[in-house]
Parts: structure tokens; sequence; C-alpha cells
């Protein structure tokens, strides 16, 4: 395996996201390759960290004073061995091939977990959402999906949001979409309800990370009701972590954007965290505003000097790292610890980088990869799959209580599996080798293709 990762660093020397994502596979698959030697034989390892395709392509959009600009758009199609395409698109300044690559591989394995037939890719831009007007982002959406709209489709790859898309960028790629294709179909999840989305889907990621770690505190006779908890970021993850904490009687100390982090000792609440959701989802503004709203809470601003970052510094029970990849370091992982923290569910992914998580598996801490914790959004995003070929809807009642049967299952499987392959209470290699050998073997049931 270390002659694949050398192999891999010699051929795309820059990819350090991939590579680190890749790297936390293969050493956790180790002992089932040890079992399975028709595995190397079949070069698993050199089929699956290859993507089946890569898109890239130019987007040209005239900004709201004339000029014109050009990024760079892309779609990742990683592995569809198990079932189309499916995964998220991201608009970000630091998106990358690599950090793409990362992205698509973790979501192979993940989607493997949801039992839903949803093979792995994931696209996006280093177009930057953030201080353009919705005309902007609008005519950014249509040409993006200009070039798009020739590779997916309903069967064979179906975007969904992630960082900077959402629901007001999905509805401007769809509307796009069907004007090129002129059809009608779910080949975007994460749609408005009134036009082909599904109740829950822009809860599921948040709640289902909650359920997950409810799940791993009942290993321990534990529930989250009167824990304090930690979350990072302030989107779409972090805003439905908080009110599903809250719903459970937990209380949530923190929320953060690229720029800092607020600290509100005495809890956020419904009716604050109503006030981030507008502050975030209509005004666009920063989180910095929270604190001149609600007084009794600190704004601390990013100090790029720092090699922590104070967010996981405060006394907690349980931490949501929802922002982006490696957010948190070694030593925020020791102050976590420090802190009283028991528990890290990952809402973002691969949040924690490789030093903090063996801090975390070292400490015995329940910690949950990105993979599993997170895998609500993209098995909500099945179902909205599900109800767009049926051409019906469920009720929310419905889609949470599917959701909430497959947390609780792939929290079982993680765990089974990871007793089974010589490591109890590892969910990083539980959920690891339970999503891998589904993959492999669907590739080596279809032959070398
Ligand atoms: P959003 O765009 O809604 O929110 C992202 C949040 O993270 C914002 O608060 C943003 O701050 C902050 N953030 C983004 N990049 C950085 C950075 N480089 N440094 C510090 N803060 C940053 O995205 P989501 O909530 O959808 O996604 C958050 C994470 O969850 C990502 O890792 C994503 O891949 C993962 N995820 C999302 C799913 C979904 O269903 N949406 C599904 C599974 C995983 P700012 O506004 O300042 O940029």
């Amino acid at each position: 395996m270390s002659d694949i990762l050398k192999m891999l660093k010699a051929k795309d020397p820059g990819e350090k996201e991939f590579h680190q994502a890749v790297t936390e596979v293969l050493e956790t698959v180790k002992p089932l390759l040890d079992r399975n030697p028709e595995y190397r034989q079949a070069a698993i390892i050199e089929r699956i960290v290859e993507p089946e395709r890569v898109i890239m392509f130019r987007v040209p959009w005239m900004d709201d004073q004339g000029q014109v600009n050009v990024n760079r758009g892309y779609r990742v199609e990683m592995n569809s061995a198990i079932g189309p395409y499916k995964g998220g698109l991201r608009f970000h300044p630091s998106v990358s091939l690599s950090i793409l690559k990362f992205l698509a591989f973790e979501q192979v394995f993940k989607n493997a977990l949801t039992t839903l037939p949803m093979g792995g890719g994931i696209g996006g831009s280093d177009f930057d959402p953030q201080g353009k007007s919705d005309s902007e982002v609008m005519r950014f959406c249509q040409s993006f999906m200009s070039e798009l709209f020739r590779h997916i489709g309903h069967n064979t790859d179906i975007p969904a949001g992630d960082i900077g898309v959402g629901a007001r960028e999905i509805g401007y790629l769809f509307g796009m979409y069907k004007k090129l294709q002129n059809e009608f179909t779910g080949v975007l999840t994460g749609k408005g309800l009134g036009w082909g989305g599904s109740l829950i889907r822009p809860e599921a990621t948040g709640y289902g990370n909650v359920y997950f770690a409810a799940e791993m505190l009942a290993t321990r006779d534990d529930i989250l009701e009167g824990k304090t908890c930690l979350v990072s970021g302030s989107g779409n993850v972090a805003q439905y972590t908080v009110e599903k904490i809250i719903e459970l009687g937990g209380k949530v100390v923190t929320l953060s954007d690229s720029s800092g982090y607020i600290y509100d000792e005495e809890g956020i609440d419904r009716g604050k965290l109503d006030f981030v959701m507008r502050l975030k989802n209509l005004r666009r503004g920063r989180i910095k505003e929270y604190v001149e709203k609600y007084s009794e809470s600190v704004y601390t601003e990013v100090d790029t000097s720092l090699d922590y970052n104070p967010l996981w510094n405060h006394k907690a029970e349980c931490a949501f790292p929802s922002a982006t990849q490696n957010e948190l370091n070694e030593k925020d992982a020791q102050n976590l610890i420090n802190n009283g923290v028991k528990l890290v569910s990952e809402g973002a992914n691969m949040p924690s980088t490789p030093e903090a998580v063996n801090i975390f598996l070292n400490d015995k801490t329940l910690y949950a990869p990105g993979k599993a914790a997170n895998a609500g959004g993209v098995f909500v995003s099945g179902l909205e799959m599900t109800q767009n070929s049926m051409r019906l809807s469920w009720t929310k009642e419905e889609v949470d209580n599917r959701l909430k049967i497959i947390i609780k299952s792939s929290h079982k499987n993680c765990l089974d599996t990871s007793a089974e392959y010589g490591a109890p209470g590892n969910y990083l290699a539980g959920a690891n080798i339970a999503g891998f050998v589904k993959v492999v073997n669907a590739m080596l049931d279809q032959g070398l293709v």
C-alpha cells in the first residue's frame, strides 16, 4: 500500500487533501486486504483511487458592472460500481482538483454506507458566492450548468449542494438544466419543496449527525440532554445540528464562519438560532453580527498566527465540527479532551487532521468520521430521488423516521464491522471497511471496466 501512496504522490504531487483521504482509508482497510488476497490481484486499490472520469471546464460569466469573469468548473465522477454518481457541488475559492478528489473519494464510501444504490461524485468551482448579488450568482450558475448539463442526468450523475451551494444555487442550476434538456427530472437534489424537493432534506445532514452522536452516547448509557456542545460553521449543516441538539436538550455555545466565531455561554436557544438562520440564509451576513444582537456573547476574529482554533478550547462534553476540512488539528484535539469533550461527531467532511484523529482514537473518545456521521444528507437526497421517480412526496414524519432508522443501522454496521476486524469501537475503521467492501465487491462482479 505504501507503493500505491508513493505512486499517487508522484503522479499528482500537489493533491495533499486527496492523499490524506486515501491514506486514512488504506490504513484502516489493511485487515480486510489481508483477508482477501484476491483484491490485490485485481489491483482493486489502484482502481478505486483513480476517478472513473474528471470533467474540467471554463465558466465565463458577467458581473453587475459588465465585467467578464472566468472561473473553473469541475465534476469528479469517482465510482459508479453501486449506482449513478451522487454527491455535492461546492462553490468556494479554495476549490481545487485535490479537494474535489478527496470529497469524491469519501463520498463513495459514505454512499455505500447509506445502503442506497448511489455511486460517488463531487463537483464545483472556485467561484466565491460571498459578496455577489443574486443576479451574479444566477448568471454564474447558468454558465456553469451550460457545460455540466451534458455530463449529468437522473440515471447518470445527480449533483446536490455543499459549501456555497444551497437552495438558491440549486434553483438556478435546475432551471438551466431543465431549459437545456427540455425535461423535468430529479437530476439535482436539494430542490425547493414546490418543485420536487424532499421534506427534511435541508435538515438531514445536521439531524443525521446528531442522531449518530446520540447512538454513540447510548453505547455508554448516556444521552445528549444536558450536554454542552461546540459547533463550528454556521451554514446548512451547523444550523440543523444546533436545531436538533436544542430539541434533544443539549446546549450549544459556539458557531463560526471563516472570519471568526461566537461564544455564548448561556447557549444558543431557538430564538437565537432563528436569528442566525435569517442572518446566514437571507441577509447573507457575518456571524460577528450575533454579538451585536446578543451582547452577552463574545466574538473572536480568526487569528492566523495561532497554531490552534480557540473555538475548540472551551469547556464542553461534545464537539460537532461542521465547517470545512482540516479545521481541527492536533492541538485542538488535545484542547477538546483537556476541556472534557468525550464525543466528536463530524458534520463536515474530514474536518479533523490525521494527528487529531489519532488523539481521539488513543483517548477512546467517541469519534465518528464524517463519512458515517454526515451521511444523513446524501441518504435523504437518495430518498428525494426515489420520490421524484415515484412522482410523489412523503411526509416529514416518514422521511425523518427513515433517516433515524438508517442512521441507527449505519451506526450498528460501523460498530459491528470495527469489532469484526479487530478494532472494536473504532468507527473510522468500521465505516471505511464496511463502505469499502461493498464497493470493491461490486467492482469485482462487474469486471475490468
Ligand atoms: P455552507 O456553505 O452552508 O456553510 C459552510 C460554513 O462553513 C460557513 O459557515 C462557512 O463560513 C464555513 N466555512 C467554509 N469554508 C471555511 C473555511 N475555509 N474556513 C472556515 N470556515 C469555513 O456549507 P454546508 O453547511 O453545506 O457544509 C459544511 C460542511 O459539511 C462541508 O465540509 C461539507 O462538505 C459538509 N457536508 C455538507 C452536506 C450538506 O448536505 N450540505 C452533506 C455532508 C457533508 P463562510 O460563510 O465565512 O464561508
